[in-house]
């Protein structure tokens, strides 16, 4: 039976990017490597303009009934001007509430290649392979009371609130946990568990997590800032960081910047698998729609290409043709092939977005040969 993706392109670059995703998609299924039926549609600025609204109800079941869905990116000036509850932004938030997408996968890789476009010393970065798992649905961006109120004095006092059930750190736990056993073996646990109750629970949880039913995964517990500070002096001593929705959100920023460009950047966000086995998912590049580059053909498709590799893995379970995928992009890179966000100053023979896409294609099509 095929797997069932839908495509939301979304606004600007993300058409361009797509575009090489579903080349990639389209040599799977025409070699038979994978069986997958795609379905476009819209989303954003793109869908408001066609229909009033950044997503359909439409669209909305689709992904419900699909499980799986490949976002490129949404927004751009053109739509500042459209109500809150309106903006493109909307799309994704909706996406992630109702297919209760809790568990953000954001890797922070720097292929050898690219050590010298990062902001830190090469030697820090160079073959860097981190993993951040950050909690999605809950914590302080949620938690209730959310206010700002008047005080009797006319003064106004903001307030957000920190809140986390066991449950909910278990099944992120369980995530992150799950990952280390399946790459390096190394876990830490990030929160504030010195001045805050839910970073005290999320402690000994995952403590708890880990004597029971994780032994094998080697588990240390850093205080956030203290995480912050590590991810710049030594990246490469962490195997997979596991954060609530605040933290995490801040954590995987600062790891990106190990890479070097937005524009190497996938995500993949999954919900919890049903009875079926079948895992809601969406896989997104970590850049938005570039309005600064749209339509100019030289949008880096690499976080793209990275986040269907995610897809592969997560969604589709053939961890063979993703890590091939992700070869393919080592291979070229290697050779020297660079769009212009990851070329260093001078670099001579900056390609675009399609020979980029294409000569993936190509390495990925000569990887596939040797699986
Ligand atoms: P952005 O990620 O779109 O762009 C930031 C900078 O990085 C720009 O200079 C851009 O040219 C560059 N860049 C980004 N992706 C690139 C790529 N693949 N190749 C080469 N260069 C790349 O962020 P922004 O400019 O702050 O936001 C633009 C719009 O995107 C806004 O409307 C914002 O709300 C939206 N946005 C959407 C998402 C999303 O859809 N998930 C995420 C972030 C921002």
């Amino acid at each position: 039976m095929p797997h069932d993706i839908l495509l939301l392109p979304g606004d600007g670059i993300g058409h361009e990017v797509m575009l090489e995703a579903e080349a990639i998609i389209a040599f799977l299924n025409e070699t038979g490597l994978a069986d997958v039926r795609t379905e476009r549609d819209l989303a954003g600025g793109t869908a408001y303009d066609a229909i009033g609204a950044p997503m359909s109800d439409a669209t909305m079941a689709k992904a419900l009934r699909c499980g799986t869905v490949l976002f490129g990116a949404v927004g751009g000036d053109q739509w500042d001007h459209v109500p809150y509850a309106l903006r493109p932004e909307v799309a994704f938030m909706r996406l992630r509430k109702e297919m209760d997408l809790f568990a953000n996968l954001r890797p922070a890789i720097c292929p050898p290649a690219l050590a010298g476009a990062s902001s830190l010393k090469a030697e820090l970065v160079e073959g860097l392979d981190v993993m951040i798992v950050r909690e999605l649905t809950g914590g302080v961006y949620f938690g209730e009371p959310k206010e700002i109120v008047t005080l009797e004095n006319g003064r106004r006092r903001a307030v957000d609130t920190q809140c986390y059930d066991e449950d909910e750190i278990e099944r992120i736990a369980r995530v992150a946990f799950d990952l280390a056993g399946k790459r390096q073996g190394r876990l830490a646990s990030v929160e504030k568990s010195n001045v805050m109750k839910s970073g005290l629970l999320w402690r000994q949880t995952v403590t708890r997590m880990g004597r029971e039913d994780y032994a094998g995964v080697d588990l240390r517990h850093l205080l956030a800032d203290n995480c912050a500070m590590q991810l710049v002096r030594m990246p490469k001593q962490f195997d997979v960081i596991l954060a609530d929705n605040l933290f995490g959100d801040m954590l995987s920023d600062v790891a990106a910047m190990a890479a070097g460009s937005l524009g190497m950047l996938p995500s993949a966000s999954l919900g919890v698998r049903d009875a079926a086995g079948r895992l809601p998912a969406l896989y997104e590049p970590v850049h938005g729609s570039a309005p600064d580059i749209a339509g100019k053909g030289i949008a880096n498709p690499i976080a793209m290409i990275g986040s269907l590799a995610m897809l592969l893995r997560h969604s589709l379970e053939r961890e063979d043709l993703a890590a091939a995928l992700e070869r393919a992009v080592s291979q070229v890179l290697d050779q020297g092939l660079r769009t212009g966000d990851i070329a260093p100053q001078g670099h001579v023979g900056v390609v675009g977005t399609r020979v980029m896409g294409s000569a993936i294609l190509d390495a990925f099509r000569g990887a596939c040969e040797r699986l």
